[in-house]
């Protein structure tokens, strides 16, 4: 059986793989898209020097201290003005700069009298305050907003100075989730003997969402090798690039999806890897025509299939999608951990901060059945293979979630 860091090693190899189309999108729906192309301004930013303030612009002088108002501009609406050395201009912020003018003192630090302005007391100004020089921001030609980066509000006002009304991003990753097990029942019914709810499907489909990606529902199925053929020959026909399957992968009598995968043709790269939760995940690739297909066949245990995706898909799109790593912390051990393999181990945690500093628990249950336990913790400890009893006060990586 393979460890967690050579299984993480083969799926990010996979990952990178995977070819990226692109499509354009309009400006307004390009928010968390990663942008496909270089952002290049049309332009001059700011396209003229204008005014940073609400204020008086006058031509800088060491002496004056009082100007008369000859005139107005505001932000829009700019006149020629021929102005002298006892001259000021009323002017708006944003409003351009006429000729002539070489700094402008802001509103606050003048009286008015009649149509004099006079330099409050103690009140220093010097040559091209207040101005914003034309191309100060960007000049003409400059990259403003580099290929591979992942879209922010910041990054759309940008673009939108430079004049893309529309940009070039990286189609959404697509992932198809079925769910497979006898004892499933619909969310809306009540179980009755052995059954229990589908829970799975909802929190990969959250996984896949908050990730910023698109999923395809396929659903549960029954333990029947048949059906459940059916359904995942479905999705490696259709245009996911990422199936996900839960259920049915250990090594139990009615555990059918390895044989399945293998049927369809499905490359097995991993079965198995020395972690927990999440041990009997099976990892393969599929080639329709010339398009790569990663398939993921996950434990049907809620809290093994949840920490699956977390450590072996989501750093990989953060990762091809230009956002923020998942990142980890160190945390100070609240409390004495256990375990009895050199797995590593994920155990749900509950991590808080003071005075800068991060604490951890792991007081909530490990089973990788209770599913209210996991959605009451907020980060995966971290316990590497080796490390068989960390101790309260000592150091830990955690995962936030
Ligand atoms: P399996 O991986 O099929 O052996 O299932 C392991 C455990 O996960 C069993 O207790 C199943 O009842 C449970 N389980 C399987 N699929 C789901 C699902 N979609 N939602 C919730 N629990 C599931
Ligand atoms: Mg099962």
């Amino acid at each position: 059986m393979i460890s967690y860091t050579e299984a993480s090693e083969l799926i990010k190899r996979k990952f990178d793989e995977l070819n990226l189309e692109t499509e354009t999108v309009k400006l307004e729906n390009a928010l968390h898209r990663t942008l496909a192309q270089d952002i290049i301004s049309d332009i001059d930013l700011p396209p003229f020097d204008n005014s940073a303030v609400d204020g008086y612009g006058i031509i800088f002088s060491h002496d004056a201290t009082e100007w008369e108002i000859t005139g107005e501009i505001s932000a829009g609406n700019y006149k020629e003005f021929n102005i002298t050395g006892s001259g000021a201009v009323k002017i708006m912020t944003g409003a351009k700069i006429p000729a002539g003018v070489t700094a402008v003192i802001p509103i606050e630090d003048v009286v008015v009298e009649g149509n004099r302005i006079k330099l409050l007391p103690n009140v220093k100004y010097h040559s091209g305050m207040n101005i914003r020089k034309k191309g100060s921001d960007i000049k003409q030609n400059e990259t403003a907003i580099n290929k591979g980066t992942f879209l922010k509000p910041r990054h759309l006002a940008s673009a939108a100075s430079c004049g893309k009304s529309e940009l070039l991003v990286y189609k959404k990753l697509k992932f198809a989730v079925l769910a497979t097990g006898d004892e499933l029942i619909p969310v809306n019914e009540k179980p009755k003997d052995d059954k229990i709810r589908i829970s799975n499907t909802y929190s990969l489909i959250g996984e896949v969402l908050e990730n910023h990606q698109a999923v395809v529902n396929y659903g549960f199925v029954k333990d029947d090798k048949n059906e459940i053929k059916n359904k995942v020959k479905q999705m490696l026909n259709s245009d996911a690039d990422i199936i996900i399957t839960t259920g049915g992968v250990s090594v139990g009598e009615y555990d059918y999806l390895k044989i399945i995968f293998s049927e369809l043709g499905v490359e097995q790269i991993f079965w198995r890897a020395y972690i927990k939760p999440g041990k009997p995940a099976f990892f393969g690739s599929y080639k329709q025509k010339d398009k790569l297909k990663l398939v993921f066949g996950l434990p049907g245990n809620p809290v093994s299939s949840q920490v699956n995706f977390k450590v072996y898909i989501k750093e990989n799109i953060k990762r091809l999608y230009g956002m923020n790593p998942m990142g980890t912390v160190k945390a100070e051990l609240l409390n004495d951990l256990r375990k009895k393999d050199k797995k590593r181990h994920f155990m749900k945690g509950l991590l808080s901060k003071e005075n800068d500093k991060y604490y951890v628990t792991s007081t909530i249950s490990q089973s990788s059945g209770n599913l209210v336990e996991m959605s009451k913790a907020n980060c995966l400890i971290i316990v590497e293979e080796e490390r068989l009893h960390p101790g309260k006060g000592e150091i830990v990586e955690c995962i936030p979630m």
